[in-house]
Order: structure tokens, then sequence, then C-alpha cells
């Protein structure tokens, strides 16, 4: 798995981002003045580790290849002697986790809330400004959006400085109301995408899997609100036994009441954390029962509406249906198992989660020659 987290030695008391930059100069040739305060270059690089420096004074990085995490931004934590690599310059799937405080508890959620939380805005701010050309930045949580007034002005302070990126939010889209109204018309809305669940159009079912009372009433007003700002949204459902039989509804649901949205992603389920424990009563397998599956996604693409389907093996698809099924799954977290050797479709497909169990799960999977 590509470690999101590496070693370092540095001499500062605080928390700081830096820019790696190693390999546009040979090793040893610095060119500090082609640098920005928040940039290392690569001086040398022996046994002990990679050695940089910059304004801000030297650091070490430890058992990394450093043409690995060329052109990297990190967050490094000198007391713990970590850093974490907030963008990895080579990879599209690039995420600030801003908290693990969330206010739902979601049956399958892969990252069970935290009630512990930092605040590193300042840092993510100083991070994204150093994003590669175009980048597009995940911003997800625990609830991001219970930090909401530093969300939406880390959005609109990037996206002024930085006209070429933009963002994915996952939210719970509990939090928003008209008091946002102003700060979020402040944020450019055709660079920001938020990814919002919706389990069902039955309020008892959503409910029952997000673990709180009366959360799908406030979600489809927010939703309303979202559509009145001329927000982007996501729809995202995940697939599982308690919701399947529903999907068709759902879409239904949809296309008469929410046909603002942008997208909608049928998704499948995750094998971490309260994913892990719930599975064996969760998890649907989608290789067997695609049908409710391809009813509901015809039915809204019939609208005029796209829908996707994230992290769903290919081989688990029906063919007419692999067009929709990109790879999604991040590239930190995905794998790939025996069955997938030597199969024609492995290039555009998303795979596993890296902790996907190999004994259970979908019944009727192999490689595709
Ligand atoms: S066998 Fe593996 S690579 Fe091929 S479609 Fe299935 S999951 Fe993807």
């Amino acid at each position: 798995m590509i470690p999101l987290r590496i070693k370092v030695e540095a001499n500062a008391d605080q928390p700081f981002v830096v820019r790696l930059r190693s390999f546009e100069f040979a090793v040893g040739e610095q060119s500090t003045e082609q640098m920005n305060p928040f940039e290392v270059a690569l001086e040398r690089v022996g046994p002990e580790g990679a050695d940089y420096v910059g304004e801000g004074g030297p650091i070490r990085i430890l058992g990394i290849d450093p043409s690995k995490v060329d052109g990297d931004v990190l967050l490094v934590n000198p007391r713990r002697g970590t850093a974490d690599r907030l963008i990895r310059s080579a990879s599209q799937h690039n995420t600030f986790l801003v908290t693990e405080r969330c206010d739902q508890v979601c049956l399958m959620c892969s990252q069970p809330p935290k009630n512990h939380h930092v605040d590193l805005f300042p840092h993510f701010e100083t991070a994204a400004l150093l994003a590669p050309e175009g980048a597009t930045i995940g911003i997800s949580g625990g609830e991001p959006t219970l930090f909401k007034t530093q969300l939406f002005r880390f959005l609109e302070r990037v996206l002024l400085a930085r006209p070429d990126l933009s963002f994915h939010v996952l939210t719970n889209g509990q939090h928003f109301d008209l008091d946002d109204w102003e700060a979020m018309s402040r944020i450019d809305r055709g660079r920001v995408v938020w990814g919002i669940p919706l389990y069902s159009c039955d309020p008892a079912v959503h409910d029952e899997i997000v673990g709180k009372t009366g959360a799908h009433a406030q979600l489809l007003e927010n939703l309303a609100l979202m559509c009145r700002l001329g927000a982007q949204v996501e729809l995202r459902t995940v697939l599982m036994r308690p919701n399947a039989d529903w999907l068709p509804l759902l879409a239904r649901f949809i296309i008469s009441t929410l046909p603002f949205i942008r997208t909608w992603a049928v998704m499948q389920m995750e094998n971490i954390g309260f994913g892990r424990m719930n599975w064996k009563t969760l998890f649907y397998d989608s290789s067997e029962g695609f049908d409710v599956v391809s009813r509901s996604i015809d039915l809204v693409r019939s609208r005029g509406i796209d829908a996707w389907l994230y992290n769903f093996p290919l081989c688990t698809v029906p063919e007419p249906y692999r067009h929709l099924a990109p790879a999604t799954i991040s590239d930190w977290k995905r794998a790939y198992r025996e069955e997938c050797d030597g199969c024609s479709l492995k290039a555009r497909c998303g795979g596993f989660f890296e902790w996907h169990p190999a004994n259970h799960g979908y019944s009727n999977l192999g490689a595709i020659q």
C-alpha cells in the first residue's frame, strides 16, 4: 500500500507545511532563488536518509526513495518525527481529512467518528496553495461542515488565489442553513462539488442507516437550499441490503424531486470500520443482484442525470454498464487479487479496497479475457 505518512527529522517545535523539490535540480545543486519559503530542495541522499534544505531550515526524509515523494506537500510534525503527505504530486487522489467528528453514526461508516479534533485549516490552506496545476482536492471527515465557518473561508480563499484548483467535499448535508447563504455565495460554485449521501427515499430507512432521527427531512431541506444556491451536488447512495430493494424507488424520487443534482453515484461498501463490523448484515452482492441497480440507473440516466457506479469491480458489472464504473478506489487503498492476473479489464478496473476480504464478498468475479 502507498504510505500516506512517512518518517522525518526536522529541527522545529511546531508542525509546518513544506513542498519537497528534488529532481528539477541535480542532487547538491540548489536553486533556492527559484523556491518559495514553503519549499525545500534535495541536497544529498545517503544511507541515513534524504536531506533537504530551504529557507525554513533542513529536514531529513527517512525510509522512502526521494523520487517517490518528489513534489509532494507534507505536513511535518517534528515532535512525532512524522509527516503526512497531504498532496502526493503524482496522484489524483489527494484528500484533506479535516475532522474525525461527526453527528451521524452510519451503519457502514469506514471511518467511525472520534471526538478529538485539531483545527488544521491554516495548514490545509498552505498545502492547497502548493498543489500541482489543475488539481482537484478532496475534503472529507468525519463531517467537515461541523466546522463550516472555517471550511467556507478556506474554500473561498484558496479558489480565489488558485483559479486552476477545484474541490470535492464529502458532507452529510445536515448543517447548511440560510445563514450560510452569503458565505457560500462567495465560493466559486463551478469549482466545488458536494458529495452528499442519500440512502433511501423512505425517511425511516435513511434515518436508520445514518443513526439519526430526522436526518432525511433535514437533508431534503438542505438539498433544496443547495439547489437555490446553484451548488453542484453529487448524490451518493451506498448499496446495502437494507436499501437495495428500495433503489428503483429512490431513482424515481431523484428524477421527480431532485432533478437538479449533477450526478448520482451508486456505491459499493468498504470493508473497514463499522462496514467491517456490520458486513454480514449489510453487504449486498451486486454481482448476483444487479437488476435493481441497472433499472435504477437506467431510469435516472433516461432523464438526463448522470449516474455512476463507484467501487464496483468491473467483472461484477454486466458488460453494457461497465463504462459507467470508473476506477474510483483511491490509489493508496486499491488492490487486485489473484483472480485479476491476466484480466483484460485490469488497466481500467478499480479493483478492490486493500482490506476487502478474499473469502466473502462477490460470488461472481474473475478475469475477463
Ligand atoms: S478480475 Fe480483477 S481486474 Fe478483472 S475486472 Fe475483476 S476485479 Fe477487475
